[in-house]
């Protein structure tokens, strides 16, 4: 049985002023979810204020990148172990923004989910197709070559621990969902090709949609078979908008 998920990527938005009403809004609503689970990844040098204001509640929290080595010259980067110390148990990788504005590549990608497992962090793996690459019939291909980077480096057992997010590139930000029938044809692919590996992990595996999720949509999204709950980007940074989708998961 799968427990759903609902993480919001703050991505590069917010003030101290500002994720302090957040997080208090969204705290005063979470009696009103009683199973989805619920994370938020902040700027990164916000989490350690978010760590405090969330203490005591259910609200976990994830960074939005990670860097793959431990230590050493890597100038502008986090760890695995600074996210850990600091309240992170999420941490994002492959998000699309990385991919195409900073060249993350598959194996980059896969670098990283296996800097974030190493240091105790779940990761939740972003995988989608271009537009065009939608157009051209190629969304499996895409998508099983971003999820074979990382089978290659860590091997399906990994998967026990991870959360994979579903974000066709062409959904993200624009205000373009994905209808819930063809977001769930791509779960249902993912968690087959896992399947194919390992039915176990497969079956337990949250496979999280993303892509102009909001309070109006989200619980059609939610209710396919294969859809565990959401990557939240625009919708996650108001409290009232953000916990409807989490009631969504409920
Ligand atoms: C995201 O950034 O992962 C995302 C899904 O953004 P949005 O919800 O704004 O489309």
């Amino acid at each position: 049985m799968r427990t759903k998920l609902v993480a919001g990527n703050w991505k590069l938005n917010g003030s101290l002023d500002s994720i302090r009403g957040l997080i208090g809004g969204i705290k005063a609503g979470m009696d009103s979810v009683s199973q989805a689970g619920v994370a938020v990844c902040p700027p990164a040098i916000f989490i350690p204020e978010v760590a405090a204001l969330v203490e005591g509640s259910r609200i976990a929290i994830g960074s939005q990148n990670i860097c793959e080595q431990d230590s050493g010259a890597y100038t502008g980067e986090i760890s695995g172990s600074m996210l850990n110390e600091f309240g992170c148990s999420y941490a994002i990788v492959g998000h699309s923004e990385r991919r195409s504005l900073y060249g993350e590549s598959d194996d980059m990608v896969a670098a990283r989910f296996a800097a974030a497992r190493r240091n105790g962090l779940k990761p939740i793996l972003c995988v989608g197709e271009l537009l065009e690459e939608r157009e051209g019939g190629i969304t499996e291909q895409v998508v099983g070559r971003q999820l074979d980077a990382v089978i290659n480096l860590e091997g399906i057992d990994a998967f026990a621990d991870a959360v994979i997010a579903y974000e066709p590139v062409w959904a993200i930000g624009t205000g373009k969902t994905a209808s819930p029938e063809q977001a769930q044809e791509v779960h249902r692919f993912i968690r087959g090709k896992m399947s194919a590996l390992n039915a176990t992990i497969a079956e337990n595996l949250v496979i999280q949609y993303g892509g102009s999720v909001n309070g109006s949509n989200a619980k059609e999204l939610f209710g396919m078979p294969d859809i565990d709950g959401g990557l939240i980007g625009g919708a996650a940074l108001q409290a009232e908008g953000f916990l409807a989708i989490c009631q969504a998961a409920d």
